[in-house]
Protein backbone atom coordinates (compact mmCIF):
# COMPACT_ATOMS: atom_id res chain seq x y z
CA UNK A 1 0.00 0.00 0.00
CA UNK A 2 1.45 3.53 -0.61
CA UNK A 3 2.27 5.23 2.40
CA UNK A 4 3.39 8.17 1.11
CA UNK A 5 1.73 11.72 0.02
CA UNK A 6 2.51 14.92 -0.01
CA UNK A 7 1.09 17.39 2.58
CA UNK A 8 0.85 21.55 1.90
CA UNK A 9 3.61 23.02 4.47
CA UNK A 10 2.84 26.44 5.00
CA UNK A 11 5.87 27.64 6.68
CA UNK A 12 7.71 26.57 3.49
CA UNK A 13 4.90 27.73 1.33
CA UNK A 14 4.56 24.58 -1.05
CA UNK A 15 3.49 20.83 -0.82
CA UNK A 16 6.27 18.70 0.69
CA UNK A 17 6.49 14.59 0.55
CA UNK A 18 5.85 13.76 4.17
CA UNK A 19 8.55 12.41 5.92
CA UNK A 20 7.80 11.51 9.92
CA UNK A 21 10.86 12.21 12.38
CA UNK A 22 10.38 8.42 13.04
CA UNK A 23 9.35 5.45 10.86
CA UNK A 24 6.02 4.41 10.89
CA UNK A 25 5.07 6.94 13.75
CA UNK A 26 3.07 10.67 13.66
CA UNK A 27 2.94 13.24 16.52
CA UNK A 28 0.03 15.52 16.05
CA UNK A 29 -0.97 18.96 17.61
CA UNK A 30 -4.21 20.67 16.74
CA UNK A 31 -5.26 23.83 18.59
CA UNK A 32 -8.58 22.93 20.22
CA UNK A 33 -11.53 25.18 21.22
CA UNK A 34 -11.79 27.86 23.82
CA UNK A 35 -14.44 26.80 25.79
CA UNK A 36 -16.44 29.78 26.64
CA UNK A 37 -19.68 29.26 24.38
CA UNK A 38 -21.63 26.79 22.38
CA UNK A 39 -19.77 24.93 19.92
CA UNK A 40 -20.44 26.57 15.95
CA UNK A 41 -20.04 26.38 12.60
CA UNK A 42 -16.06 27.74 12.82
CA UNK A 43 -15.43 24.74 14.70
CA UNK A 44 -16.56 22.23 12.08
CA UNK A 45 -13.89 22.93 9.78
CA UNK A 46 -10.88 21.97 11.75
CA UNK A 47 -12.35 19.53 13.45
CA UNK A 48 -13.15 17.91 10.24
CA UNK A 49 -10.25 18.47 8.90
CA UNK A 50 -7.71 17.15 10.93
CA UNK A 51 -10.23 14.21 11.83
CA UNK A 52 -9.98 13.43 7.98
CA UNK A 53 -5.85 13.79 8.55
CA UNK A 54 -6.15 11.57 11.54
CA UNK A 55 -8.21 8.75 9.50
CA UNK A 56 -5.89 9.12 6.64
CA UNK A 57 -3.17 8.47 8.44
CA UNK A 58 -4.21 5.82 10.36
CA UNK A 59 -5.55 4.04 7.59
CA UNK A 60 -1.93 3.85 5.68
CA UNK A 61 -0.49 2.05 8.96
CA UNK A 62 0.89 4.78 10.90
CA UNK A 63 0.80 4.75 14.53
CA UNK A 64 -0.86 8.30 15.27
CA UNK A 65 -0.54 10.32 18.17
CA UNK A 66 -3.20 13.01 18.02
CA UNK A 67 -3.02 15.48 20.51
CA UNK A 68 -5.96 18.23 20.59
CA UNK A 69 -5.81 21.01 23.64
CA UNK A 70 -8.88 22.07 25.42
CA UNK A 71 -8.53 26.19 26.60
CA UNK A 72 -9.85 26.76 29.67
CA UNK A 73 -7.87 29.67 31.07
CA UNK A 74 -5.75 32.54 29.59
CA UNK A 75 -7.76 33.10 26.52
CA UNK A 76 -8.08 37.03 26.22
CA UNK A 77 -10.62 39.45 25.64
CA UNK A 78 -8.99 41.88 22.71
CA UNK A 79 -11.67 44.56 23.64
CA UNK A 80 -11.16 47.22 26.45
CA UNK A 81 -12.57 44.88 29.76
CA UNK A 82 -8.88 45.38 31.50
CA UNK A 83 -8.12 41.43 29.74
CA UNK A 84 -10.53 39.65 31.80
CA UNK A 85 -10.21 35.88 30.91
CA UNK A 86 -13.71 34.83 28.61
CA UNK A 87 -14.45 32.05 30.66
CA UNK A 88 -13.87 33.61 33.97
CA UNK A 89 -16.01 36.81 32.76
CA UNK A 90 -18.72 34.25 31.75
CA UNK A 91 -18.62 32.58 35.40
CA UNK A 92 -18.90 35.96 36.25
CA UNK A 93 -21.75 36.73 34.71
CA UNK A 94 -23.40 33.41 35.41
CA UNK A 95 -22.17 33.16 39.45
CA UNK A 96 -20.55 30.03 38.27
CA UNK A 97 -17.16 28.71 39.19
CA UNK A 98 -14.93 29.23 36.44
CA UNK A 99 -14.20 25.43 36.14
CA UNK A 100 -18.09 24.67 35.82
CA UNK A 101 -18.30 26.99 32.49
CA UNK A 102 -15.92 24.92 31.26
CA UNK A 103 -16.74 21.72 31.92
CA UNK A 104 -20.11 22.19 29.85
CA UNK A 105 -19.02 23.90 26.78
CA UNK A 106 -16.58 21.12 26.87
CA UNK A 107 -18.94 18.33 27.28
CA UNK A 108 -21.18 20.31 24.51
CA UNK A 109 -18.21 20.60 22.02
CA UNK A 110 -17.38 16.38 22.00
CA UNK A 111 -20.87 15.94 21.69
CA UNK A 112 -21.04 18.08 18.60
CA UNK A 113 -17.93 16.79 17.25
CA UNK A 114 -19.11 13.13 18.21
CA UNK A 115 -22.12 13.42 16.18
CA UNK A 116 -20.10 14.64 12.98
CA UNK A 117 -18.27 11.10 13.63
CA UNK A 118 -15.36 13.42 14.76
CA UNK A 119 -12.83 10.51 16.40
CA UNK A 120 -11.58 11.57 19.92
CA UNK A 121 -7.77 12.40 19.62
CA UNK A 122 -5.28 10.47 21.54
CA UNK A 123 -5.05 13.18 24.49
CA UNK A 124 -7.14 16.39 25.03
CA UNK A 125 -5.10 18.28 27.55
CA UNK A 126 -6.52 20.89 29.70
CA UNK A 127 -4.46 24.39 29.56
CA UNK A 128 -5.55 24.77 33.42
CA UNK A 129 -4.22 21.19 34.14
CA UNK A 130 -0.98 21.97 32.95
CA UNK A 131 -0.14 25.66 35.17
CA UNK A 132 3.46 23.86 36.26
CA UNK A 133 4.42 22.78 32.72
CA UNK A 134 3.89 25.96 31.49
CA UNK A 135 5.74 27.98 34.46
CA UNK A 136 8.36 25.38 33.73
CA UNK A 137 8.43 26.59 30.35
CA UNK A 138 8.63 30.46 30.73
CA UNK A 139 11.58 29.80 33.01
CA UNK A 140 13.31 28.39 30.24
CA UNK A 141 12.51 31.32 27.79
CA UNK A 142 13.53 33.59 30.49
CA UNK A 143 16.91 31.75 30.75
CA UNK A 144 17.45 31.64 27.25
CA UNK A 145 17.36 35.85 27.82
CA UNK A 146 14.30 35.89 25.33
CA UNK A 147 11.71 37.61 28.19
CA UNK A 148 11.31 40.05 31.04
CA UNK A 149 9.79 40.59 34.35
CA UNK A 150 7.42 43.32 34.68
CA UNK A 151 5.96 44.35 37.26
CA UNK A 152 4.92 40.98 38.33
CA UNK A 153 4.42 39.91 34.60
CA UNK A 154 6.22 38.27 32.39
CA UNK A 155 6.49 39.10 28.60
CA UNK A 156 8.82 37.69 25.16
CA UNK A 157 11.06 39.98 24.14
CA UNK A 158 10.32 40.02 20.36
CA UNK A 159 13.17 42.18 19.30
CA UNK A 160 15.87 40.01 21.07
CA UNK A 161 13.87 36.90 19.56
CA UNK A 162 14.65 39.07 16.10
CA UNK A 163 17.84 39.92 16.54
CA UNK A 164 19.09 35.63 16.63
CA UNK A 165 15.71 33.76 15.22
CA UNK A 166 12.76 35.08 12.78
CA UNK A 167 9.96 36.73 13.97
CA UNK A 168 6.51 36.37 11.69
CA UNK A 169 7.93 33.75 9.28
CA UNK A 170 4.73 31.70 9.19
CA UNK A 171 2.96 34.52 8.69
CA UNK A 172 5.10 36.56 6.42
CA UNK A 173 5.41 39.76 8.34
CA UNK A 174 8.00 41.59 9.36
CA UNK A 175 9.19 43.65 12.56
CA UNK A 176 7.86 47.16 10.96
CA UNK A 177 4.42 45.78 9.42
CA UNK A 178 3.61 44.35 13.06
CA UNK A 179 4.53 47.00 14.36
CA UNK A 180 2.19 49.38 12.39
CA UNK A 181 -0.85 46.59 13.52
CA UNK A 182 -0.32 46.78 16.71
CA UNK A 183 -2.47 49.72 18.64
CA UNK A 184 -0.05 52.10 20.79
CA UNK A 185 0.99 51.38 24.21
CA UNK A 186 -1.41 53.07 26.55
CA UNK A 187 1.04 53.87 29.41
CA UNK A 188 -0.91 51.48 31.55
CA UNK A 189 1.47 48.42 30.28
CA UNK A 190 4.03 46.68 31.95
CA UNK A 191 5.81 45.76 28.51
CA UNK A 192 8.42 47.47 26.58
CA UNK A 193 7.03 47.44 23.46
CA UNK A 194 3.64 47.25 21.42
CA UNK A 195 4.46 43.76 19.66
CA UNK A 196 5.94 41.92 22.97
CA UNK A 197 2.86 39.16 24.40
CA UNK A 198 2.58 37.54 27.58
CA UNK A 199 4.02 34.70 29.11
CA UNK A 200 2.60 35.17 32.59
CA UNK A 201 0.31 37.89 33.91
CA UNK A 202 -0.27 38.45 37.03
CA UNK A 203 -3.76 38.86 38.04
CA UNK A 204 -5.71 41.88 39.24
CA UNK A 205 -7.16 41.29 43.09
CA UNK A 206 -10.79 40.55 41.52
CA UNK A 207 -9.01 37.85 38.90
CA UNK A 208 -10.55 34.80 40.15
CA UNK A 209 -8.41 32.16 37.85
CA UNK A 210 -5.11 32.37 39.53
CA UNK A 211 -2.00 30.09 40.13
CA UNK A 212 0.79 30.59 42.25
CA UNK A 213 4.20 31.37 40.60
CA UNK A 214 7.85 32.88 40.91
CA UNK A 215 6.63 35.77 39.66
CA UNK A 216 3.31 36.64 40.89
CA UNK A 217 -0.26 35.31 41.65
CA UNK A 218 -1.84 34.68 38.20
CA UNK A 219 -2.03 32.86 34.83
CA UNK A 220 -0.41 31.69 31.48
CA UNK A 221 -0.67 33.82 28.81
CA UNK A 222 -2.43 32.08 25.81
CA UNK A 223 0.13 31.07 23.74
CA UNK A 224 1.65 29.12 26.53
CA UNK A 225 -0.26 26.64 26.73
CA UNK A 226 0.18 25.38 23.60
CA UNK A 227 4.02 25.16 23.39
CA UNK A 228 3.93 23.91 26.74
CA UNK A 229 1.54 21.26 25.94
CA UNK A 230 2.44 20.04 22.33
CA UNK A 231 6.34 19.53 24.28
CA UNK A 232 5.08 17.31 27.40
CA UNK A 233 3.04 14.76 24.97
CA UNK A 234 5.06 14.23 21.53
CA UNK A 235 8.94 16.03 22.81
CA UNK A 236 10.84 19.51 21.59
CA UNK A 237 10.19 18.49 18.07
CA UNK A 238 7.03 16.69 16.33
CA UNK A 239 5.59 16.18 13.22
CA UNK A 240 2.34 18.06 11.84
CA UNK A 241 1.15 21.06 13.87
CA UNK A 242 -2.72 22.11 12.60
CA UNK A 243 -5.27 24.61 13.08
CA UNK A 244 -7.34 27.28 11.40
CA UNK A 245 -5.94 30.07 9.03
CA UNK A 246 -7.07 32.49 11.68
CA UNK A 247 -4.81 31.40 14.03
CA UNK A 248 -1.84 31.98 12.06
CA UNK A 249 -1.11 35.49 13.33
CA UNK A 250 -0.36 35.77 16.30
CA UNK A 251 -0.99 32.67 18.34
CA UNK A 252 1.32 30.49 15.74
CA UNK A 253 3.64 33.03 15.24
CA UNK A 254 3.75 33.25 19.20
CA UNK A 255 4.19 29.36 19.91
CA UNK A 256 6.89 29.20 17.65
CA UNK A 257 8.80 32.02 19.24
CA UNK A 258 8.05 30.36 22.19
CA UNK A 259 9.58 26.94 21.58
CA UNK A 260 12.19 28.29 19.44
CA UNK A 261 13.70 30.46 22.63
CA UNK A 262 13.51 27.93 24.84
CA UNK A 263 14.88 24.63 23.06
CA UNK A 264 16.49 26.28 20.52
CA UNK A 265 15.10 24.69 17.53
CA UNK A 266 11.29 24.70 15.53
CA UNK A 267 8.80 22.55 17.07
CA UNK A 268 6.54 21.27 13.94
CA UNK A 269 7.84 20.07 11.40
CA UNK A 270 4.87 20.71 9.10
CA UNK A 271 2.47 23.34 9.39
CA UNK A 272 -1.04 22.82 8.20
CA UNK A 273 -3.77 25.29 7.96
CA UNK A 274 -7.45 25.20 6.63
CA UNK A 275 -9.32 27.94 5.27
CA UNK A 276 -12.35 29.08 7.16
CA UNK A 277 -15.71 29.29 6.37
CA UNK A 278 -18.01 32.18 5.38
CA UNK A 279 -21.42 32.65 5.18
CA UNK A 280 -23.65 34.34 2.43
CA UNK A 281 -19.90 35.28 1.16
CA UNK A 282 -18.89 37.08 5.05
CA UNK A 283 -17.08 36.57 7.93
CA UNK A 284 -18.85 34.67 10.50
CA UNK A 285 -19.69 36.89 13.78
CA UNK A 286 -21.58 37.89 16.56
CA UNK A 287 -22.23 40.95 15.66
CA UNK A 288 -23.04 40.47 12.09
CA UNK A 289 -25.89 37.88 12.86
CA UNK A 290 -24.97 35.44 11.43
CA UNK A 291 -23.37 33.90 14.18
CA UNK A 292 -24.91 29.96 13.76
CA UNK A 293 -24.30 27.43 16.40
CA UNK A 294 -23.82 23.94 15.56
CA UNK A 295 -27.36 23.12 17.62
CA UNK A 296 -29.25 25.53 15.79
CA UNK A 297 -27.71 23.75 12.37
CA UNK A 298 -28.82 20.56 13.54
CA UNK A 299 -32.89 21.64 14.64
CA UNK A 300 -32.89 24.64 12.18
CA UNK A 301 -33.57 26.89 14.70
CA UNK A 302 -31.56 30.39 13.44
CA UNK A 303 -33.30 33.13 11.24
CA UNK A 304 -30.34 32.07 8.42
CA UNK A 305 -31.31 28.35 8.19
CA UNK A 306 -34.37 27.54 5.38
CA UNK A 307 -33.98 24.06 7.15
CA UNK A 308 -32.51 21.87 9.84
CA UNK A 309 -29.10 20.05 8.52
CA UNK A 310 -27.60 16.66 9.94
CA UNK A 311 -24.12 16.33 11.54
CA UNK A 312 -23.47 14.13 8.67
CA UNK A 313 -24.56 16.86 6.18
CA UNK A 314 -22.79 18.87 7.60
CA UNK A 315 -19.47 17.01 7.90
CA UNK A 316 -19.87 16.32 3.63
CA UNK A 317 -20.35 19.79 2.96
CA UNK A 318 -17.13 20.31 4.92
CA UNK A 319 -15.32 17.47 2.43
CA UNK A 320 -16.53 18.62 -0.95
CA UNK A 321 -14.63 21.45 -0.95
CA UNK A 322 -10.51 21.43 -0.51
CA UNK A 323 -9.15 22.36 3.22
CA UNK A 324 -7.38 24.93 1.94
CA UNK A 325 -9.91 26.27 -0.30
CA UNK A 326 -12.66 29.01 0.88
CA UNK A 327 -15.80 27.50 1.61
CA UNK A 328 -18.71 29.06 1.67
CA UNK A 329 -22.18 28.21 3.64
CA UNK A 330 -25.31 28.65 1.68
CA UNK A 331 -29.01 27.21 2.33
CA UNK A 332 -28.01 26.00 -1.49
CA UNK A 333 -24.99 24.72 -0.52
CA UNK A 334 -26.15 22.68 2.30
CA UNK A 335 -29.11 21.42 0.43
CA UNK A 336 -26.90 20.15 -2.39
CA UNK A 337 -24.63 18.22 0.29
CA UNK A 338 -27.77 16.94 1.49
CA UNK A 339 -28.78 15.16 -1.92
CA UNK A 340 -25.14 14.31 -2.64
CA UNK A 341 -24.99 12.31 0.16
CA UNK A 342 -27.93 10.81 0.07
CA UNK A 343 -26.77 9.84 -3.14
CA UNK A 344 -23.51 8.51 -2.48
CA UNK A 345 -25.40 6.28 0.45
CA UNK A 346 -27.67 4.73 -1.77
CA UNK A 347 -25.10 4.35 -4.61
CA UNK A 348 -23.22 2.00 -1.94
CA UNK A 349 -26.08 0.20 -0.65
CA UNK A 350 -27.19 -0.65 -4.43
CA UNK A 351 -23.69 -2.08 -5.03
CA UNK A 352 -24.78 -5.16 -3.04
CA UNK A 353 -27.87 -5.24 -5.71
CA UNK A 354 -26.28 -5.82 -8.64
CA UNK A 355 -26.02 -9.29 -10.29
CA UNK A 356 -22.96 -10.83 -10.29
CA UNK A 357 -21.68 -11.76 -13.87
CA UNK A 358 -19.24 -14.16 -15.74
CA UNK A 359 -17.14 -11.02 -16.60
CA UNK A 360 -16.50 -7.22 -16.05
CA UNK A 361 -16.75 -4.54 -18.57
CA UNK A 362 -15.20 -2.42 -16.07
CA UNK A 363 -12.31 -1.71 -13.74
CA UNK A 364 -13.03 -1.41 -10.33
CA UNK A 365 -9.45 -0.99 -9.31
CA UNK A 366 -9.73 2.57 -11.19
CA UNK A 367 -11.70 3.87 -8.08
CA UNK A 368 -9.40 2.68 -5.06
CA UNK A 369 -6.21 4.02 -7.45
CA UNK A 370 -8.22 7.65 -8.30
CA UNK A 371 -9.01 7.77 -4.15
CA UNK A 372 -5.38 6.90 -2.99
CA UNK A 373 -4.20 10.11 -5.58
CA UNK A 374 -6.46 11.95 -4.81
CA UNK A 375 -5.94 11.60 -0.99
CA UNK A 376 -2.08 11.31 -1.56
CA UNK A 377 -2.36 15.14 -3.12
CA UNK A 378 -2.44 17.17 0.18
CA UNK A 379 -6.22 15.65 1.11
CA UNK A 380 -8.24 16.56 -1.95
CA UNK A 381 -10.80 15.04 -0.08
CA UNK A 382 -13.60 17.04 -2.99
CA UNK A 383 -11.50 14.64 -5.82
CA UNK A 384 -12.01 11.78 -3.67
CA UNK A 385 -15.65 12.02 -3.38
CA UNK A 386 -15.74 12.89 -7.38
CA UNK A 387 -14.41 9.50 -8.36
CA UNK A 388 -16.88 7.78 -5.88
CA UNK A 389 -19.97 9.65 -7.83
CA UNK A 390 -18.41 8.19 -11.23
CA UNK A 391 -18.77 4.87 -9.33
CA UNK A 392 -22.18 5.75 -8.33
CA UNK A 393 -23.38 6.60 -11.97
CA UNK A 394 -21.18 3.02 -12.68
CA UNK A 395 -23.42 0.87 -10.17
CA UNK A 396 -26.60 2.64 -10.88
CA UNK A 397 -26.27 1.20 -14.73
CA UNK A 398 -24.88 -2.06 -13.13
CA UNK A 399 -28.10 -2.78 -11.48
CA UNK A 400 -30.08 -2.08 -14.85
CA UNK A 401 -27.65 -4.26 -16.28
CA UNK A 402 -26.23 -2.11 -18.65
CA UNK A 403 -22.63 -2.88 -17.06
CA UNK A 404 -21.35 -5.98 -15.91
CA UNK A 405 -19.24 -7.08 -12.68
CA UNK A 406 -17.99 -10.25 -11.54
CA UNK A 407 -18.66 -11.25 -7.71
CA UNK A 408 -14.72 -10.60 -6.94
CA UNK A 409 -15.42 -7.38 -8.70
CA UNK A 410 -18.96 -6.18 -6.34
CA UNK A 411 -16.73 -7.30 -3.73
CA UNK A 412 -13.81 -5.01 -4.27
CA UNK A 413 -15.71 -2.27 -5.18
CA UNK A 414 -18.16 -2.62 -1.94
CA UNK A 415 -14.92 -2.80 0.06
CA UNK A 416 -13.15 0.26 -1.26
CA UNK A 417 -16.73 2.66 -1.20
CA UNK A 418 -17.00 1.90 1.98
CA UNK A 419 -12.99 2.47 3.15
CA UNK A 420 -12.78 5.52 1.28
CA UNK A 421 -16.47 6.80 2.25
CA UNK A 422 -16.88 5.49 6.48
CA UNK A 423 -13.36 4.95 7.10
CA UNK A 424 -11.36 7.76 5.36
CA UNK A 425 -14.07 10.44 4.80
CA UNK A 426 -15.41 9.41 7.89
CA UNK A 427 -19.30 9.11 6.66
CA UNK A 428 -21.82 7.52 8.84
CA UNK A 429 -24.93 6.59 7.05
CA UNK A 430 -27.61 7.86 8.89
CA UNK A 431 -30.92 6.55 7.75
CA UNK A 432 -29.56 3.13 9.11
CA UNK A 433 -28.77 5.08 12.38
CA UNK A 434 -32.73 5.71 12.07
CA UNK A 435 -33.07 2.56 11.50
CA UNK A 436 -32.23 1.31 14.70
CA UNK A 437 -34.33 4.18 15.86
CA UNK A 438 -37.16 3.26 13.78
CA UNK A 439 -37.46 -0.16 15.71
CA UNK A 440 -37.56 1.19 19.05
CA UNK A 441 -40.92 3.63 18.71
CA UNK A 442 -42.38 1.43 16.19
CA UNK A 443 -44.51 0.00 18.66
CA UNK A 444 -45.51 3.51 19.97
CA UNK A 445 -46.35 4.43 16.56
CA UNK A 446 -48.95 1.79 15.25
CA UNK A 447 -50.69 1.87 18.47
CA UNK A 448 -51.15 6.15 17.63
CA UNK A 449 -51.61 4.84 13.99
CA UNK A 450 -54.39 2.59 15.17
CA UNK A 451 -56.59 5.44 16.86
CA UNK A 452 -55.93 7.44 14.09
CA UNK A 453 -57.69 4.84 11.90
CA UNK A 454 -60.42 4.52 14.66
CA UNK A 455 -61.21 8.17 14.33
CA UNK A 456 -61.54 8.25 10.72
CA UNK A 457 -63.86 5.66 11.03
CA UNK A 458 -65.85 7.82 13.29
CA UNK A 459 -65.26 10.58 10.86
CA UNK A 460 -63.86 12.81 14.23
CA UNK A 461 -61.20 14.50 11.63
CA UNK A 462 -60.24 16.81 14.25
CA UNK A 463 -58.84 13.95 16.41
CA UNK A 464 -57.05 12.28 13.18
CA UNK A 465 -55.45 15.72 12.61
CA UNK A 466 -54.51 16.27 16.26
CA UNK A 467 -52.56 12.48 16.06
CA UNK A 468 -50.59 13.43 12.69
CA UNK A 469 -49.72 16.74 14.07
CA UNK A 470 -48.29 15.14 16.95
CA UNK A 471 -46.23 12.59 15.33
CA UNK A 472 -45.25 15.26 12.92
CA UNK A 473 -44.24 17.30 15.48
CA UNK A 474 -41.78 14.18 16.52
CA UNK A 475 -40.56 13.67 13.13
CA UNK A 476 -42.45 11.54 12.21
CA UNK A 477 -44.68 11.97 8.73
CA UNK A 478 -47.48 9.87 8.02
CA UNK A 479 -48.39 9.39 4.25
CA UNK A 480 -51.75 8.01 3.27
CA UNK A 481 -51.73 5.63 0.73
CA UNK A 482 -54.32 2.98 -0.97
CA UNK A 483 -52.82 0.07 0.32
CA UNK A 484 -52.77 1.73 3.77
CA UNK A 485 -51.19 4.44 6.04
CA UNK A 486 -46.88 4.26 5.60
CA UNK A 487 -44.71 5.93 8.44
CA UNK A 488 -41.11 7.52 7.85
CA UNK A 489 -38.97 9.12 10.14
CA UNK A 490 -37.56 12.41 9.14
ZN1 LIG B 1 -2.52 26.67 19.96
Amino acid sequence: MKTTFSLYNTMTRRKEEFQPLTEGRVGMYVCGPTVYGDPHLGHARPAVTFDLLFRYLQSLGYKVRYVRNITDVGHLEHDADEGEDKIAKKARLEELEPMEVAHYYTERYRHAMESMNVLSPSIEPHASGHIIEQIAFVQRILDAGFAYISNGSVYFDVEAYNRKHRYGALSGRNLDDIVLGTRELDGQSDKHHSYDFALWKKASPEHIMRWPSPWSDGFPGWHMECSAMSCKYLGEQFDIHGGGMDLMFPHHECEIAQSTAATGREAARYWVHNNMITINGQKMGKSLGNFITLEELFTGSHALLAQAYTPMTIRFFVLQAHYRSTLDFSNEALQAAEKGLDRLMKGIEAAGRIKPSAASSVHVADLEARCAEAMADDLNSPMVISAMFDWVRTINSAVEGKETLTAEDIATLQQTLRHYAFDVLGLRDEKLTATAGRDRVTPLVEMLLEERLKARAAKDWAASDRIRDGLAAAGIRVKDRKEGTEWEIE
